[in-house]
């Protein structure tokens, strides 16, 4: 066993600053005192009795063969058990390098461990652009795809439908690429892959050119002018985002990003009864927008408007918890309005919610599969016991709609009625047997909602 790329969790208070897995995952969060391992949001600790942190494709390779139980980890941003277990723990943190930008191709290829807020500057710079960002520039790319992690936009698909290729180890230690172009249904079931089938290592993904965007916010928009043009309002920009408390029949906030290569009209002052905001605003409107990416119609580079968070600051509140579920963009009005009608219930557990498009796409685990979706997000108190118990209601009045919760966040929903809304997830069952037959990827998270439900 290679001991430099070695840590164990118990050894962390002796090894200290540089080393500690606190520096791993929560570098812009200064409130964390505690030297346990823990994820971003603190809400969970990491149970993993061993953490490593390869510096290359070849030490990742020999531990993923050398180690039985055993899960990648990205930047730790999720909110459950997804990315842990009891053995260990390898973190991509350091496979953060951008390999080559194919300006023939279009396409940059990446190391899987990279966060989006790294490397944009660069792409940008060298002329190009991703199709769209998250909220937070934070995360790696490889815990994004793995949970098909999205931003917004009727015509954007979520932040994996960018990936043409993926190489990932395999639990038998091999390296295994799969694109887009050669692989099919296959490719389709590997991209977003929960971390089932084995550790990414490189991603390429598909670039255009750079372009530049405007960010522009309105304020109280009544509830029944969204009723009456949903589709209007979300299609008005590029990417667009709501934001409400479900009180008073209002929606708090729209933020809309428009492109600036595409043409512009003027919004005006009134946007369907919802005023223009005459400063930048945090989502949660009582927070500074410091933290919060230019808006006030200042034009700037894609990667400085497409996330609602700055890079170098701490996204969201910080101590929160998040939830978000996926319906059928038919039914969006239906299942907003079905959860207004609760929201005496779940406003004092509610920092904000969020309300955002995402295009159908192919990959069989993605929250968007064959399905134009909306995503209805709850950015949460940091009160677990009251959360579990608001999820269920959460998630029993989106229920007629098929609901998929996102991988990475909180949710209640039985595992049984989680496989009944994914088509392919026999299929995914297979892929993930063929490449990781002794179950070494297997968690808590996995046996609980893929293996159990599928045997
Ligand atoms: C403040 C905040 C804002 C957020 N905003 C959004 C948003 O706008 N949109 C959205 O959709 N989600 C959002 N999320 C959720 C977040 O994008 C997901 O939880 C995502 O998985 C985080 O990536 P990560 O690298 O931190 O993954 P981790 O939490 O580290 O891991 C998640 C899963 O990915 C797997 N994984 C990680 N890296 C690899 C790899 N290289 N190979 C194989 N498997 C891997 C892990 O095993 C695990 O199963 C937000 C989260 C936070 C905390």
């Amino acid at each position: 066993m290679k001991r430099k790329i070695f840590l164990k969790a118990s050894s962390v208070f002796a090894v200290g600053g540089i080393l500690s897995p606190i520096l791993a995952c929560n570098t812009t969060k200064p409130k964390v005192v505690n030297l346990a391992r823990k994820n971003w949001a603190g809400n969970l600790q990491y149970t993993a009795e061993k953490y490593f942190e390869p510096k290359s494709v070849d030490e990742m390779q020999s531990l993923v063969k050398s180690l039985n139980k055993q899960k990648g980890l990205g930047s730790c941003h999720s909110f459950n058990n997804i990315a842990d277990t009891p053995f260990s723990q390898i973190s991509t943190k350091n496979l953060n390098k951008v390999i080559n930008i194919d300006a023939a191709k279009n396409t940059l290829t990446i190391e899987s461990g990279a966060k989006y807020g790294q490397f944009a500057p660069e792409l940008n710079q060298r002329g190009f652009a991703l199709h769209n960002l998250a909220s937070l520039p934070h995360i790696s790319v490889g815990g994004a795809c793995a949970t098909a992690t999205h931003g917004s936009g009727v015509k954007n698909g979520n932040l994996a439908t960018a990936v043409n290729t993926i190489e990932f180890i395999s639990a038998n230690g091999d390296v295994v690429n799969l694109s887009r172009e050669k692989d099919g249904e296959t490719f389709n079931g590997a991209v977003v892959n929960l971390g089932a089938l084995g550790i990414m290592t490189k991603i390429t993904l598909d670039i255009q050119p750079t372009f530049q965007v405007r960010q522009d916010v309105y304020q109280d928009l009544p509830l029944q002018a969204l009723k009456d043009h949903f589709d209007e309002i979300m299609s008005s920009g590029y990417s667009v985002s709501l934001f409400t408390d479900w009180q008073n029949d209002n929606v708090s906030q729209i933020w809309i990003k428009r492109r600036l290569d595409s043409e512009i009209k003027e919004l005006g002052a009134d946007f369907f009864g919802a005023k223009r905001a005459t400063k930048n605003l945090h989502p949660i409107t009582r927070l500074s927008a410091e933290n919060c990416t230019e808006q006030m119609g200042v034009a700037g580079a894609w990667y400085e408007r497409l996330p609602h968070f700055k890079m170098g600051f701490t996204p969201s509140s910080g101590e929160e918890l998040q939830a978000e579920f996926f319906v059928p963009r038919k039914n969006a009005v239906e299942a907003i309005s079905a959860l207004y009608k609760k929201g005496n219930l779940i406003f004092p557990e509610l920092m904000i919610t969020e309300i955002r498009t995402i295009a159908a796409d192919n990959y069989w685990l993605s929250m968007a599969y064959k399905q134009d979706s909306v995503a209805i997000h709850f950015t949460l108190k940091q009160h677990t016991p009251e959360v579990m118990k608001l999820l269920p209601i959460i998630e029993a009045e989106l229920a007629p709609f098929g609901a998929r919760p996102h991988w990475g966040k909180l949710f209640t929903i039985a595992p049984s009625i989680l496989a009944s809304r994914y088509e392919k997830m026999p299929e995914f069952l297979n892929l993930a047997r063929k490449y990781d037959s002794q179950g070494k990827f297997r968690n808590t998270f996995l046996d609980l909602n893929i293996y159990q439900q599928n045997s």
